[in-house]
C-alpha cells in the first residue's frame, strides 16, 4: 500500500540571470498533512508507557565503568577516499526570535553512479509545508539552470550530462519561513527552540535498477534514503539573537564572525538552537558529549553519563564512533529520533525520570545513540528495508544493558511487554498500523538479532557486526550484504532463524 499524497500541481520554475536581485517566490502546493491522531501512540521509536505511581529506583554508582571488551581492529577502512562523496557547503542566517532562514548552499555532486545523469533529484523537505521553502537561486557557474517543484522532489535539469566520475557544482539560494513545529516531528519552532533537521535541498542516491531514490513521506517511519555526504555550515546569528545556544551534528568554532561546523561522512546535517537550554557535558577520548535539556537536572546528567558509556560499548561491539562529537537534545516529541552527531530525546522522558537507568530516557537515547552506527555510519533504505537500522538500534539496547546485568529486564520493559508479533522485513508502506509495525520491526527484529547471537556465538556475531559496520561504512547497504557479511563470519545454518522472522527470506 502506497500512501495517499494530496494533489499536488507540477511546477516549473525558470529561473532567469536578474534573479539573485529580484528573488522569485515559488507558488507552493498543496501540502501532504498528517492528521494527528489524539489517541495513537505514534512514535519512530516504541517506548513502555510512563511507570506508575512507585517506579522501581535502580541504585547506580554515578557514572559506572562497564568492564569492555577488547575491540577487535577492523580492518576495512571506515571512510571512502575524499573526493567521492557529496559536498555541502552552506552559509546560514538564522533569525531565532521570527523563525526565519536565509541560506546560501554549494552543492559539490559527484557522479560515482556510474551511469551519465541528465538531472539531479534534490530532496526538499521544507516545501512540504505550507509557505516555508522560497528559492531564490539556482546556478551552475553563475548559469541559471532550469528546475521543477514538486512537492519534496526538486528535478535539477542539467544542460549536458554529467558523465561518470565528474563532478558538477550547483549554487542554491533559498529561504526558509519555519513553521510550528509538529508534535511528531522534529523540524520548525516552539516558543523556546527551533530545530533545522532535513532542511535543506540535498541530492538523494541514484541507483541504477531503482532510480532516484526519494519514497513518499508516511505518517510514521522514516522516508528519507541519504548518501553520506561532507558538510561545513557557516552560520550568523540574526541580530537580537545572539544570546542563543546551538545544538549541532559536528562542534562549532568561531571564524571571522561565522561559527564553522565541519562534519565528515554523514547522512544529514542537524541543529537546535534554543535560548534556554541547559546543558550537561561529558567525553569519551576527544568525543564530546552534551545533553542539551530544558526539565531535570538529574535527567540531564545523567543522559550525559550513560551516552558516555553507551558510546564506550558500541565503539568496543561496533567499531569506531563515526563523528567528532554528540548532542543529545531534548524537544517536544513523543519519541526520539536520530540525526548523525545528534539526537532528538522527548521531554516527557526527562519529566517522567525517576533517577537511574531503568526506564525511557536511557532505553531511548541509547537507542538513538546506536543509530549512530545504523543509520549513520551504515546507511540504508528507511523506508524499504527500517529494520537494516531499527532492529540493530534495537538490540543495541540489550547490548548496553548487559553490561549492567539488566538483560532480563530489558527484554521485559522493551520487548516482550508487547508481546511483539510480525515479519521483520516489514516496510513502512506495508499498510499495517504502528503499533504491528513497530513490533515486527523493532521488537521481533531485536529477538531475531538474539536468535543470530545464540546460533554463531557471541565472538562470530561481535566480528561480523564490526566487519559490516568496517565494510558499509559510510555507504548503503540491503539485506543481502547484511546477510553476506553474515555468512563470512559463520558457517552454522541460520535458514530456520530468518525463516521464523523474515516474510522474504533475503
Ligand atoms: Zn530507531
Amino acid at each position: 500500500m502506497k500512501p495517499i499524497i494530496g494533489c499536488v500541481l507540477l511546477l516549473t520554475l525558470l529561473l532567469t540571470a536578474c534573479l539573485p536581485t529580484t528573488p522569485v517566490t515559488v507558488p507552493l502546493p498543496t501540502p501532504w498533512l498528517v492528521t494527528p491522531n489524539p489517541n495513537a501512540t505514534l512514535t519512530p521509536t516504541p517506548f513502555r508507557p510512563a511507570p506508575a505511581a512507585t517506579p522501581t529506583l535502580l541504585t547506580l554508582p554515578p557514572a559506572p565503568a562497564p568492564t569492555l571488551p577488547a575491540a577487535t581492529p577492523v580492518n576495512v577502512p571506515l571512510s571512502q577516499p575524499s573526493g567521492v562523496r557529496p559536498h555541502y557547503t552552506f552559509y546560514v542566517n538564522l533569525d531565532y526570535h521570527t523563525h526565519q532562514v536565509a541560506a546560501q548552499e554549494v552543492i559539490q555532486y559527484p557522479n560515482q553512479t556510474g551511469v551519465p545523469l541528465e538531472r539531479l533529484v534534490l530532496s526538499v523537505q521544507p516545501n512540504l509545508w505550507t509557505g516555508c521553502f522560497t528559492l531564490s537561486s539556482l546556478t551552475q557557474n553563475d548559469r541559471p539552470l532550469t528546475a521543477t517543484l514538486d512537492g519534496q522532489r526538486m528535478d535539477v535539469i542539467l544542460p549536458t550530462p554529467l558523465q561518470p566520475g565528474e563532478t558538477i557544482t550547483l549554487a542554491v539560494g533559498f529561504q526558509l519561513n519555519l513553521p510550528p513545529k509538529k508534535f511528531e516531528g522534529t523540524f520548525g519552532f516552539l516558543g523556546y527552540q527551533v530545530n533545522l533537521t532535513n532542511w535543506y535541498p540535498f541530492v538523494v542516491p541514484y541507483d541504477p535498477a531503482q532510480g532516484w531514490i526519494l519514497h513518499d513521506p508516511w505518517p510514521f517511519g522514516e522516508h528519507l534514503v541519504y548518501d553520506a555526504a561532507d558538510f561545513d555550515l557557516y552560520l550568523q546569528l540574526a541580530e537580537g539573537s545572539e544570546d542563543v545556544i546551538i545544538a549541532a551534528s559536528s562542534p562549532g568554532v568561531a571564524e571571522n564572525g561565522w561559527t564553522h561546523y565541519h562534519l565528515e561522512g554523514a547522512r544529514t546535517f542537524a541543529l537546535s538552537a534554543s535560548d534556554q537550554f541547559k546543558i550537561a557535558e561529558s567525553a569519551l577520548g576527544a568525543i564530546p558529549i552534551r545533553s542539551y535539556y530544558f526539565g531535570k537536572q538529574g535527567a540531564g546528567e545523567r543522559l550525559a553519563s550513560a551516552a558516555t558509556q553507551a558510546l564506550a560499548i558500541f565503539q568496543a561491539r561496533f567499531g569506531p564512533y563515526p563523528y567528532s562529537s554528540l548532542s543529545i537534545v531534548a524537544t517536544e516529541s513523543p519519541d526520539g529520533q536520530e540525526f548523525d552527531g545528534l539526537v532528538f530525546l522527548s521531554e516527557e522522558f526527562y519529566e517522567q525520570y525517576q533517577g537511574g537507568i531503568k526506564n525511557n530516557l536511557v532505553s531511548i537515547g541509547v537507542h538513538e545513540i546506536a543509530h549512530q552506527w545504523w543509520f549513520g555510519l551504515v546507511g540504508n533504505d528507511q523506508a524499504l528495508e527500517p529494520w537494516l537500522d531499527e532492529a540493530l538500534a534495537t538490540y543495541s539496547e540489550r547490548v548496553f544493558y548487559e553490561y549492567y546485568d539488566l538483560t532480563s529486564w530489558w527484554w521485559g520493559f522493551r520487548v516482550n511487554y508487547f508481546s511483539p508479533a510480525g515479519w521483520v522485513d516489514t516496510n513502512v508502506y506495508d499498510g499495517i498500523a504502528f503499533r504491528p509495525y513497530t513490533n515486527a520491526v523493532y521488537l521481533r527484529g531485536a529477538k531475531f538479532m538474539e536468535a543470530l547471537r545464540l546460533r554463531i556465538g557471541d565472538e562470530a556475531f561481535f566480528a561480523f557486526l564490526q566487519d559490516y559496520a568496517g565494510r558499509y561504512g559510510r555507504r548503503r547497504v540491503a539485506a543481502a550484504d547484511f546477510f553476506a557479511v553474515l555468512h563470512e563470519h559463520t558457517s552454522a545454518d541460520v535458514s530456520d532463524i530468518v525463516g521464523a522472522y523474515f516474510k522474504h527470506a533475503p
